[in-house]
Order: structure tokens, then C-alpha cells, then sequence
């Protein structure tokens, strides 16, 4: 999947989970809450592919988030790629095929999801106001890049960082103290996990079993079969599966706004 879908599947996903929570568990989030946790999310959602890095030297190449915050981003995907091929390669069996890059290993794993998620929310947890604003400020210059991607594209790197900085800081200075960090973690981890489900639906497959051996391999790649596989860039993905995904979106969004305006409307007439 590219990583506009990824981004988009992100942000329906936890926009659908939330009306969920709001319907069925009386969950109810300030509508700021509800937008951090959307961008969050949707950032999350490309985290994965933080593995596939490109030409650090000539600013070329990498996935569309390692392209984010220019080279720096792609230096820390050249870094993720390497690590994750070496994680491969420290727990391969004998019939797990040889590879040269890491990509679509480590951070497309299970393990990987919690990591991040409970990292996430202990980093915010032992150091507050510091590791939130960072962490949104990572996560919204993804959710950017890849909600809107055209228009970062145009704008440039700097652009997007200057935005996400911008974005980070008005949302700290806004959300309620103590009350918004769970949420963060939790926003991460499950667009991780929506990352991942999202390449399962493509012909690659990827290692969600890891790490339990299956027939001496430790990496055995899962995915729909190719006949009914999503092909990456397709048609069916850049025009239905989105369409789908910004309907959910709107529709998630319409029914957990729509009865606070309507109570607003019914005080104020
Ligand atoms: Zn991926």
C-alpha cells in the first residue's frame, strides 16, 4: 500500500473506533482530543515503513515517510532498515530465505506494535511535557505528509516541519495536563497495527507471526493469496479503498460531532 492509504486507513480507523467507544462504551473526547488522536494515528500509520530508506546522499528515494523531515529522516530510515535487516538476520532459521535490505521485517511485526505503543506512552509518562510535544510533533509532520500528500510534496520538508512544530505546540499548550498521554501511545501503537494489516491485504505479505517458528522459518510472510491481493499503486486501491476509507472517515466524524451541535442548537434557540 502507498503510504497516502496508509495514512488515510490510520485516521478512519481511529475516528471509527472512537465513535465506537462513544456509542457502545460511553467513551466521550474533547474535540481536540479527538483530532490529536486522529493525526497521531494516521502519523502512526506510516511509522512502519520507516524501514525502507533511500539515498541519504543524494536526498533521493525512501518511503513517503522517510521523506518527511528531508534527510534527516531518511538518515534515520537508512539506520531502521539496517537494525531491522540485522534483527533478521540474528533470529533467521535455515529456511528463511537471504535478503539485502531489512524492509518489511522488524517494524512490520507484532512485537514491534507493542513496542512502540508502550515506549510511546512511557517516554510520555516519565518525561511529561518534553516527550509529548516531540512525539506529536514526529507523528503530525507523518500524518502531513501523508493525508496531504500533493501538497507536501510542493510545500517541501521545511514547510512540513515548520507546520508540525507549529501544530505540536498548539496542541500541547491546549490539551488538559496528564489526561491526553495514554492516548498518545495508544494512537501510536494502533496505527502501527493498522499498517500492517494494511500491507497483508497487499501481495507482499508481511512477517505478523514473528517471532514463532513455522516449519524452520521465523520470518514466514502472510498475506492474501495473489489472485485476490491488493496491487500497491492499483486503481482499486488509489480509487475505491480510499473513497471507502475518507467515507468511513466522514461518516465516523459526522455521527460523534452531529449530537453536541444539535444539543447546542436546541439550548441556544
Ligand atoms: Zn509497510
Amino acid at each position: 500500500m502507498m503510504g497516502p492509504s496508509h495514512a488515510l486507513s490510520g485516521a478512519a480507523v481511529w475516528l471509527a473506533g472512537s465513535w465506537a467507544l462513544d456509542q457502545f462504551a460511553d467513551y466521550h473526547q474533547s474535540p481536540l482530543a479527538l483530532a490529536v488522536g486522529t493525526a497521531v494515528c494516521a502519523g502512526g500509520a506510516l511509522f512502519p515503513d520507516l524501514d525502507l530508506s533511500g539515498k541519504v546522499t543524494r536526498n533521493q528515494g525512501g518511503a513517503t515517510v522517510a521523506r518527511t523531515f528531508g534527510v534527516f529522516s531518511l538518515f534515520v530510515a537508512e539506520v531502521m532498515e539496517k537494525i531491522s535487516l540485522g534483527v533478521y538476520y540474528a533470529t533467521k532459521l535455515s529456511k528463511d530465505p537471504r535478503r539485502n535490505n531489512g524492509h518489511r521485517t522488524l517494524t512490520h511485526t507484532l512485537p514491534f506494535t507493542l513496542l512502540v505503543g508502550w515506549g510511546t506512552t512511557a517516554l510520555c509518562a516519565a518525561y511529561g511535557k518534553w516527550a509529548v510535544i516531540t512525539i506529536l510533533f514526529f507523528m503530525f509532520g507523518l500524518a502531513l505528509r501523508g493525508l496531504f500528500d500533493e501538497w507536501a510534496e510542493r510545500a517541501g520538508w521545511v514547510i512540513v516541519t515548520l507546520a508540525s512544530a507549529g501544530a505540536a505546540w498548539f496542541t500541547f499548550a491546549n490539551l488538559p495536563g496528564g489526561r491526553g498521554y495514554p492516548l498518545i501511545g495508544t494512537a501510536v501503537g494502533v496505527g502501527c497495527f493498522v499498517h500492517i494489516l494494511g500491507d497483508m491485504i497487499t501481495r507482499a505479505g508481511v512477517p505478523i507471526l514473528w517471532p514463532i517458528p513455522i516449519r524452520r522459518r521465523m520470518w514466514t510472510m502472510i498475506g492474501l493469496p495473489n489472485s485476490i491481493a491488493l496491487r500497491t499503486g492499483s486503481k482499486t486501491e488509489v480509487v475505491v479503498l480510499r473513497a471507502v476509507l475518507t467515507v468511513v472517515s466522514v461518516l465516523a466524524t459526522a455521527g460523534l460531532i452531529a449530537p453536541s451541535v444539535l444539543q447546542r442548537f436546541n439550548i441556544d434557540i
